[in-house]
């Protein structure tokens, strides 16, 4: 089972349907199962992500997303805002909050920090834990995006 609590509902949501766009005949309780959720929330997630809301929903003219390749329905050219604007989901080192980047631009970073608040703390902690001297502080800096 998939350590749910730290991936937040967007995080469930892409697990849910990583998971059905692999075995789209999977029932919303064996989904639930699996991923350690409801039965309901599953129905939900089917639903945020434009699926039918059970296996037994007929999928008739889906498609893969242009960008991820999980499949949408008919009309829709990707899955979720996120691959729409190439953007990607990412994980704030300091508070843990899940959110979205241009991908061009995360891709310039190695740490990724949601808010100017959490990059202020989250270097204040490192610099104090490693003993950074000042040019090896600013160094580290130039590695952390919000
Ligand atoms: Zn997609
Ligand atoms: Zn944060």
């Amino acid at each position: 089972m998939l350590e749910q609590k730290q991936r937040g509902p967007i995080g469930q949501r892409i697990d849910v349907l990583r998971l059905l766009t692999a075995d789209p005949d999977l029932s919303n309780a064996e989904v639930g199962r699996r991923l350690g959720l409801s039965r309901q929330r599953v129905m939900e997630m089917r639903r945020e992500g434009g699926l039918p809301a059970s296996q037994r929903t007929q999928r008739i003219g889906w498609h893969p997303c242009l960008r991820c390749g999980i499949q949408i329905p008919p009309k829709r050219k990707y899955c979720s805002r996120a691959c729409q604007w190439d953007h990607i989901q990412l994980v704030c080192d300091e508070c843990g909050k899940e959110f979205q980047r241009p991908r061009r631009m995360a891709a310039r970073y190695e740490h990724h920090l949601c808010s100017q608040m959490c990059k202020g703390s989250w270097l204040k902690l490192i610099r104090r834990r490693k003993h950074l001297a000042a040019n090896a502080f600013r160094r580290l800096k130039n590695l952390v995006g919000n």
